[in-house]
């Protein structure tokens, strides 16, 4: 009884742990992830956020261009930021917004273009140019 009433005492007079956030905002920190961000002209859709994704909140097609995250699923571990070739992804030093309606941060780019076959490989039946042709008997 002695011991809690000192608890009581004590945290009566010490100041708050917390802070009212979003009226009280803490000063980002070094490494701090804040709001996660895509730079989406540098996305080449290889689709590596995805995959190592432990919240499968990631969703990006190729085909279509589509780069999708569910902001609400994502538990800000940075995986895939870390493993982004291109450092498309990455977290801004600022706290996400609270939200009152699930919205899915959703871009659109340009998926790198299939590169074309040349047309000795795709004529498998004709020789290379630099290939010598058999002397005649
Ligand atoms: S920070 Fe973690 S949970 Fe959030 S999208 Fe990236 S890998 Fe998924
Ligand atoms: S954001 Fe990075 S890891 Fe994800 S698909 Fe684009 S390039 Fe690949």
């Amino acid at each position: 009884m002695f011991r809690m009433t000192l608890n009581v005492l004590r945290n009566l007079f010490t100041p708050k742990a917390t802070r009212l956030y979003p009226a009280r905002v803490r000063e980002p920190f070094a490494g701090y992830r804040g709001q996660l961000e895509i730079h989406i002209e540098d996305c080449i859709f290889c689709g590596l956020c995805a995959r190592k994704c432990p919240a499968l909140c990631i969703a990006v097609d190729i085909k279509t261009g589509k780069w999708e995250c569910d902001p609400f699923a994502c538990v800000y571990c940075g995986i895939c930021a870390d493993h982004c070739p291109t450092d498309a992804l990455f977290f801004a030093d600022r706290h996400r917004a609270p939200a009152e309606k699930h919205s899915l941060m959703s871009y659109t780019g340009q998926p790198p273009k299939k590169k074309e076959k040349s047309v000795a490989a795709t004529a498998g039946s004709e020789a290379p140019a630099n290939r010598k042709s058999a002397p005649a008997d």
